[in-house]
């Protein structure tokens, strides 16, 4: 048995955000044997952008990465929500305040930067080992979980990896919550949400001859333009050289499912088709994308699980909580989730499986009901931003037009200030350090 905490054999499984914060915050911590399995041959080029919020920056500045991150996202000065058809504005939010509250701007970046952070940080602990091009299958558990570790390259043979810690930041198709779900016997699958979203980037040099495009590339404001059962989300990235877009719209072109690796291809005049009664600017902007460079899937989530642990193992990130994009946390609370298992792993009293067991279930504890809570707000949000003509759209732009005067709520939940107390003021690794002694005593 391991002598100390930081002597057990830790099994990541996943390089996405949740699995490579976990490696880190637990690398941090002293742990020495922390091995993370990948199914990409690489941490991969995801040519998107996203949203950098502060309780995201938080996590990364506490673990020495977020400088270099920050380096090259953008600050967010405001955000405009607009009519997609005409352009008219409908709600206009300041966010400047939000460093001051916080501590921490609210910032975007190009996921490639933020992958890359967190993967140099990981590079500069010597404890973590990355097995690349290798598929987790077969998770079992028990007093040492495991897995089989399938290695791309068929010269070489399949292997049975045996942890003290199985950490499943696998992801929506993730493997391990597939097979803790059959070991609990509990049925709750992946189910689409008949929404697709287009993300695509636009260069600065392809809009040099526009000045309206090259406006909103030079800006540091967060657009959304609004339609029935779409919109679509825009703001500039990587030192304002790259206009992000991300869609969302109903799945009638049969995106493709998420793959691992994020590589889907989408129409371009299907995207445009989708768009076509959005004003003549939008039109452009998503005219100047190059063929075969628009990438398209179906967003999908599932229904809260009865419990992301079970014995050693436990899930992480979209494993656990996959979310739709409309409040811009999937990621930050795949971050939150890594940093509370280095709290809650290095506060362990002793290394039997008893007790990290408990310690799993105080992360479950700190961080099941506050991701569940933000995955339904950003379903609701969803809902209010795509509604078609009728009543209930009616109330939502009064609501809008009411901010205009100071007042009420953003029905745009990302927008709102009481939504963003809840979810920036909340400083993670300080709950789960705070509160570990007294939840780990209840278990
Ligand atoms: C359109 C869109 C916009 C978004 N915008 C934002 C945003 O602005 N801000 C934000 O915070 N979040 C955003 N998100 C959400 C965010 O992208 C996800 O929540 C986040 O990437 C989840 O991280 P993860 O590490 O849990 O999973 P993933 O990033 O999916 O990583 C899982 C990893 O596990 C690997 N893997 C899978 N199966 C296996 C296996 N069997 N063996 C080994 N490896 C495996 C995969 O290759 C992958 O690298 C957005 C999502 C979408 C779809």
């Amino acid at each position: 048995m391991a002598k100390t905490p930081q002597d057990l054999q830790i099994a990541i499984l996943g390089a996405g955000m949740g699995g490579l914060t976990t490696a880190l915050a637990l690398a941090q911590r002293g742990f020495k044997n922390i091995h993370v399995y990948e199914y990409a041959s690489d941490l991969g080029f995801v040519g998107a952008g996203i949203q950098l919020a502060p309780n995201m920056a938080r996590v990364l500045d506490h673990l020495g990465v977020w400088k270099g991150i920050e380096a090259e996202a953008v600050n967010i000065g405001d955000t405009s929500v607009r009519d997609g058809a005409t352009d008219q504005e409908l709600a206009h939010v300041d966010l400047e305040y939000i460093k001051k509250t916080y501590g921490y701007p609210h910032m975007v970046g190009h996921r490639a930067s933020l992958a890359n952070g967190l993967h140099k940080g990981c590079l500069n602990q010597p404890n973590i080992k990355f097995h690349f091009a290798t598929t987790a299958e077969d998770v079992e558990f028990g007093q040492k979980p495991s897995f089989t570790a399938v290695p791309r390259n068929e010269a070489e043979k399949p292997y049975k990896v045996e942890a003290d810690v199985l950490l499943g930041a696998d992801g929506i198709k993730s493997n391990t919550r597939v097979a803790m779900l059959k070991r609990l016997d509990v049925n709750v699958g992946v189910k689409d949400t008949n929404q697709a979203a287009y993300r695509i980037m636009i260069h600065k040099d392809q809009i040099k001859d526009d000045p309206e495009l090259l406006a909103l590339i030079n800006s540091t404001r967060v657009t959304r333009w609004i339609g029935e059962k779409r919109h679509i989300i825009a703001y500039a990235v990587s030192n304002n050289t790259i206009y992000n877009l991300s869609t969302t719209q109903p799945d009638s072109n049969f995106a493709a499912a998420t793959n691992a690796t994020y590589t889907t291809k989408g129409s371009k005049p299907a995207m445009m088709g989708v768009f076509s009664d959005f004003c003549p600017m939008v039109q452009r902007l998503l005219n100047y994308v190059p063929e075969g460079e628009v990438c398209e899937w179906k967003l999908r989530t599932h229904d809260p699980i009865p419990t992301w642990v079970h014995e050693s193992v436990a899930l992480v990130g979209d494993a656990c909580h996959p979310t739709l994009p409309h409040l811009a946390q999937g990621a930050a609370q795949a971050i939150e989730d890594g940093a509370v298992l280095g709290v809650v792993l290095a506060r362990l009293p002793d290394t039997t499986p008893e007790s990290i067991n408990k310690a799993l279930r105080v992360y479950e504890k700190v961080r099941k009901g506050r991701a569940e809570a933000l995955v339904e707000m950003a379903a609701a949000s969803g809902r209010a931003l795509h509604l078609g003509d009728g009543a209930a759209k009616e109330e939502r732009d009064r609501q809008f037009a009411a901010l205009r005067q100071g007042k009420g709520p953003v029905p745009d939940k990302w927008a709102d200030a009481d939504v963003q107390r809840e979810i920036y003021g909340f400083d993670c690794t300080k709950v789960a350090e705070d509160n570990f002694d007294e939840y780990f005593s209840q278990m």
